[in-house]
C-alpha cells in the first residue's frame, strides 16, 4: 500500500473537526492500512487520519503494544494524571510537555466495524488522547502557555 504524505502544521485540515463514520466498509480498512504504514515509514507511535487530509474519524497507534486501529474513538473514563513530554509528526522538531491522563478507557469500532472497548496505561494513553484531539482539530501547540506561544510564533516565524 502506498504511503500517505504527512500534513503539518499550519495547514487547516488538522483544525477540522473530523466526521464521525457511519458504516466501515472497505474504504475505510484502506485507509487504515495506508496510515499505518505512513506512521512506522514515519517512525511515529500513532496518526490521525487528518493529519493525511482525511477528514474522518480514524485513528492507528502503535507503541509498541502492537498496531491498534480505531474508528471513531472516544474516551468514557479517564484516571490520575501526569506530565511528560510529546512530539508530533505534524509538528516538526517541536517537544511540549502537556498533563494527560495516565489511564484511559476508550470506545471504538475495529475495521471490521465492531464495537470494542480497551483499558490503557502509560504512553498508550497518552498516545490515545494525542490522537483523538487530532480528531477535534486540537494540537499539542494548543497547550503552550501565552507566553509559550509567543515563543513558538517567533521560532518558527509564522502566524499562530
Ligand atoms: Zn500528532
Amino acid at each position: 500500500m502506498k504511503p500517505y504524505k504527512i500534513i503539518t502544521f499550519p495547514e487547516s485540515i488538522l483544525r477540522v473537526k473530523a466526521h464521525h463514520v457511519k458504516e466501515v466498509d472497505l474504504a475505510e480498512r484502506e485507509v487504515l492500512g495506508r496510515m499505518a504504514e505512513t506512521m512506522y515509514l514515519s517512525k511515529g507511535v500513532g496518526l490521525a487520519a487528518n493529519q493525511v487530509g482525511i477528514d474522518r474519524q480514524l485513528v492507528v497507534i502503535d507503541t509498541g503494544e502492537g498496531l491498534i486501529k480505531m474508528v471513531n474513538p472516544s474516551i468514557i473514563k479517564r484516571i490520575d494524571s501526569g506530565m511528560d513530554e510529546e512530539g508530533c509528526l505534524s509538528v516538526p522538531k517541536t517537544e511540549i510537555k502537556i498533563a494527560r491522563a495516565n489511564e484511559v478507557v476508550v470506545q471504538f469500532l475495529d475495521e471490521n466495524g465492531a464495537a470494542c472497548q480497551l483499558n490503557a496505561k502509560g504512553l498508550l494513553a497518552r498516545a490515545i488522547q494525542h490522537e483523538i484531539d487530532h480528531l477535534s482539530g486540537k494540537l499539542i501547540i494548543d497547550y503552550l502557555s501565552p507566553v509559550e506561544k509567543l515563543i513558538f510564533k517567533a521560532k518558527n516565524l509564522i502566524r499562530y
